[in-house]
């Protein structure tokens, strides 16, 4: 056996407790615990995650693993996942967070890679291949060319990428700002009708997955907006394929994303319109690097442009990438939306959600309507909300929960390093108030969509194109 690293098993053991286990520490790594529905215990003598082949955005590369527990512990304390079913080596359960990525020190867990197939499709003369960025793309690729960490890197980023040979650029912030436009509405709808608040915000599919598995009850107060990667597919192969003249079959779609959970998010069958799935290939602003170097670009290619349709955005879309951001957005557009006015600078900033504190909340009002608000990341901040909910103890009718530390910013698949994430929030926060427009409601390109092609927000082209169901996935346990 690999030398087992003693101390970051105690580690993990020690905090345990929590889960009620009563712990032997030694060799055999046992720990006798709560039974699952069997009978079984809970905690088995894993040193590692059994990452499957078939976990479409996790991969372990078993030969790197020390066997030092930190995924394990990782899993189970930031994400209250490892620890709630019978791990084997054959089975385990996953939503697709990456913090055990972030956790391992070996590289032993990455993302599951596609670059190469991003370069393929680039190299097939009969595709039309699409790029669509992210917001926390631009403040993470900089550390791999030189750059100080959180510099934003948007032009150079664009250029290289049409350097390499995407047909076409978009901006995912883009469909942060259709995001808004519809869960601002649906907000407003559900506050009215007195129906299913607490509102959960939709966008993080690692959430979205936690809920499916381990509080299926409460699946209606998710938002049914899609994600912004999901509803800028959808627009991809619909609205922008239809304006250009293009057969959205002949369409390679590719989100760029900080995320390791969106390469599981395209393998949702409940996201395709009539059988056709918005996005081909997710990669991580790591892979991102990787496919730039492997061509032989930097950043200081010739500056670009997005291209035009779906590449204007608003700074609400921007801030998508922080936690905090989609609360900030969504109450930019539901004052407007309620007074009739844009909201006070106050609003716009709205600083008590912001920051590293894993659960934050607000009180706001917007006319005669008093809105309590949380934030908060990672599942086990999460969990508090939820029970919340459950016990009917819950005073908030809106709730953002993002599965990363400090929102997307901070996802698996950006570099590594926990101190840059702060950084990347100021970068994305200064990019929102240097924006010609904070409001997701006045970017040009968002009025011309819903006049040209989906009509009115919420009806019944939205909910065709930009909503989506979940499912009870309980069984997975
Ligand atoms: S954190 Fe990495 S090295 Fe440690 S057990 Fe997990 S996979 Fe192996
Ligand atoms: S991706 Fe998240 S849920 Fe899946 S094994 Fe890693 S930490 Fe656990
Ligand atoms: S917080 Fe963002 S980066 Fe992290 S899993 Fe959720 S969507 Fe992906």
């Amino acid at each position: 056996m690999k030398g087992m690293n003693e101390i970051s098993r105690r580690k993990f053991l020690s905090k345990c407790v929590v889960y009620n286990a009563s712990v032997i520490l030694g060799s055999s790594w046992i720990l006798s615990c709560t039974k699952d529905a069997k009978g079984s215990n809970i905690y088995s003598d894993l040193e590692y995650l059994p990452i499957q082949n078939e976990n479409p955005a996790i991969a372990l590369w078993r030969e790197k693993c020390e066997e030092c527990g930190d995924c394990l512990e990782a899993c189970a304390e930031k994400q209250k996942v490892y620890g709630t079913y019978h791990a084997t080596k054959e089975k385990h359960v996953c939503i697709h967070c990456g913090s055990c990525i972030i956790a391992c020190e070996e590289n032993a867990l990455t993302e599951k890679y596609h670059w190469q197939e991003v370069l393929n499709a680039i190299d097939n003369p009969s595709s039309i291949v699409i790029a669509s960025i992210s917001p926390s793309v631009r403040v993470g690729i900089g550390d791999y060319f030189g750059m100080e960490s959180g510099t934003f890197m948007l032009e150079n980023m664009v250029g290289a990428c049409r350097a390499v040979g995407f047909d076409y650029i978009m901006d995912t912030n883009f469909s942060a700002d259709l995001t808004i436009m519809e869960e601002a509405s649906e907000l407003q709808k559900r506050i009215q009708a007195k129906e299913n608040i607490p509102q959960f915000t939709s966008c993080c599919p690692a959430w979205v997955k936690y809920v499916e598995i381990y509080y299926p009850s409460l699946l209606r107060y998710l938002s049914t907006a899609k994600s912004p990667v999901s509803m800028q597919g959808s627009m991809v192969k619909s609205y922008f394929a239809q304006k250009k003249g293009i057969d959205p079959r002949n369409i390679i779609h590719v989100a760029i994303t900080p995320c390791s959970a969106k390469k599981y998010e395209i393998t949702r069958d409940d996201l395709d319109i009539e059988g056709i799935n918005g996005t081909d290939i997710v990669i991580t602003t790591n892979e991102l690097a990787i496919l730039l170097k492997e061509r032989n670009m930097n950043l200081t290619a010739q500056p670009g442009k997005f291209d035009s349709l779906m590449g204007a955005a608003s700074g609400a879309g921007i801030i998508f990438g922080n936690t905090g951001g989609v609360t900030r957005a969504a109450l930019r557009t539901a004052y407007f939306n309620i007074t009739g006015m844009n909201p006070p600078e106050n609003l716009l900033d709205l600083q008590q959600v912001q920051g590293l504190t894993g659960l934050k909340e607000a009180q706001v009002t917007i006319g005669t309507i008093v809105l309590n608000v949380a934030v908060c990341y990672e599942m086990r901040n999460a969990q508090k909300l939820l029970e919340q909910v459950m016990n009917g103890s819950c005073k908030y009718h809106f709730i953002e929960v993002m599965a990363c530390k400090g929102g997307c910013v901070g996802g698996a698949g950006q570099p590594a390093g926990s101190s840059k994430i702060q950084k990347r929030i100021s970068a994305l926060n200064n990019a929102d108030r240097q924006s010609s427009t904070r409001y997701c409601h006045e970017n040009p390109e968002i009025k011309a969509i819903y006049n040209d092609f989906i009509g009115e927000v919420g009806g019944p082209m939205a909910k065709k194109m930009l909503h989506t169901t979940y499912n009870n996935k309980s069984n997975l346990l």
